[in-house]
């Protein structure tokens, strides 16, 4: 009988023992640091928690292990990003999951802009932050945020790899006629003013996922993902490269938002500064913070609105119609660009749990092949799951996204090639 070394006694296996095969994700926002723990061995959480309100005195850090479920909340002061680092530090490390455990086998960031030049997940050394804090101009809001989050994790495990993982990189596969703006050539490319496209993460994950619940390669099917969150994007996906999305060079572009307008003449701008007399800023805020749904109806939840609309409120009613046309319109668009459709995936908050909004979206879009059954979509499942009839010409389906499992797989998957 041949007896075959076991892994952990051949040099590779050696290796692979000694970097541990947890991930630690991070979601550092200006005020806020997201987090999970995984065990690449099986993709399950072992933690997940949150700091809020970084630098104020009512921060606040929720905790959980996942193993027990019992949330931990802890308030108070939390000056900065480095301080909310140790203390979830701190925290894993009561529940055994030290960030010095040699278990850690890396770190992924969410990082929101990568520009033209990331296309795929990246081991973070000083070049790559040096050219995450060049595209800082382009994304002013988010990528200062994620470079406190890297150097930061730096500090603190210096000898970990730590992976960034893009917002922008699937959608990097968009041609040029879908990623440029039909303005002055030599303007937007000194200004690098370019469609980048954000939640491509979440795309890159649904797409997949939804060719995986056909029972078809990715290279095999033509999918239209429909990330219907807060903030709300929509992209064409031909056999798992991505060819258009509807965000633009910032997440403000496209569908209807929770607090975001999308698409608008740009000319409302000028009339804002001249007639409105506003300034940039101002302009800036409103169509971020104040647009959308809140600034139709006053709520960005979906849940509340339904609520509103059954109570007969006309307002509410208007900023569903509004959401729901501009919606349909992406869908159309993304069908005559792919030419052939195999499946359309709603995702995030409102994509995977409001029936109605999927209902009123693909309503009338029959001639397209395009069909949801009443019961099957009624149904609210944490899985991948078939809405259409098993008659649809083309599938329509509610999968729920998992960024921070799709960062934690591509930053696992990259150290091991590297290794
Ligand atoms: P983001 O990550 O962009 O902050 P999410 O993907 O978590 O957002 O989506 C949040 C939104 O999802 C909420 O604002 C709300 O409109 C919607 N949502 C969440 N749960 C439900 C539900 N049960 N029914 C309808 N809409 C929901």
């Amino acid at each position: 009988m041949t007896t075959h070394p076991s892994p952990a006694t051949t040099p590779a296996g050696e290796a692979r023992a000694a970097r541990g095969s947890r991930v630690l994700v991070l979601n550092s926002g200006s005020s806020s640091v997201k987090y999970q723990l995984l065990d690449m061995r099986d993709s399950s959480r072992l933690a997940v928690g949150l700091v809020e309100r970084i630098g104020e005195e009512t921060s606040r850090l929720k905790h959980t292990p996942v193993a027990d479920g019992r949330t931990r909340e802890r308030t108070g002061a939390i000056p900065d990003h480095d301080a909310a680092l140790k203390a979830v530090a701190a925290e894993l490390a009561r529940d055994g999951f030290g960030l010095d455990s040699p278990e850690l086998a890396a770190i992924g960031h969410r990082v929101v802009h990568g520009g033209k030049r990331f296309t795929e997940p990246t081991v973070i050394d000083d070049a790559v932050l040096a050219e995450i804090e060049r595209l800082i101009p382009v994304a002013p809001l988010h990528n200062p945020a994620n470079l406190t989050g890297i150097r930061t994790a730096r500090a603190l495990r210096p000898d970990l790899p730590q992976v960034a993982v893009f917002d922008t990189a699937f959608h990097t596969t968009m041609p040029e006629s879908a990623a440029r703006y039909a303005i002055d050539v030599e303007t937007a490319d000194a200004h690098r003013i370019r469609r980048y496209g954000f939640h491509g993460t979440s795309h890159a994950y649904v797409s997949r996922a939804t060719a995986d619940l056909l029972g078809r390669a990715p290279e095999d099917v033509n999918v239209i993902v429909l990330h219907l969150g807060n903030g709300a994007s929509a992209s064409a996906v031909r056999g798992g490269r991505c060819v258009e999305t509807s965000m633009g060079l910032t997440p403000l572009e496209g569908l209807v938002m929770g607090t975001r307008s999308g698409d608008m003449d740009p000319a409302v701008i000028f009339h804002l500064m001249r007639v409105g007399e506003m300034s940039a800023d101002e302009i800036d805020n409103l169509l971020n913070k104040k647009s959308g749904l809140v600034g139709l109806c006053g709520d960005n939840d979906m849940r509340e609105i339904r609520r509103r609309i059954d109570e007969g409120d006309e307002r509410a009613k208007l900023a569903f119609d509004i959401y729901i046309h501009r919606l349909k319109k992406y869908i159309g668009a993304y069908y005559a660009v792919l030419g052939r459709v195999d499946a359309v995936a709603f995702t995030a908050g409102v994509g995977e749990n409001a029936a109605p909004v999927r209902e009123a979206a693909v309503a009338g879009l029959e001639e397209l092949g395009l069909v949801v059954d009443g019961e099957l979509n009624a149904v609210r499942a944490d899985r991948p799951q078939l809405i259409s009839p098993e008659y649809a010409r083309v599938a329509v389906a509610v999968v729920p996204t998992d960024e921070e499992l799709e960062i934690a797989t591509q930053t696992y998957a990259l150290v091991e090639k590297s290794e």
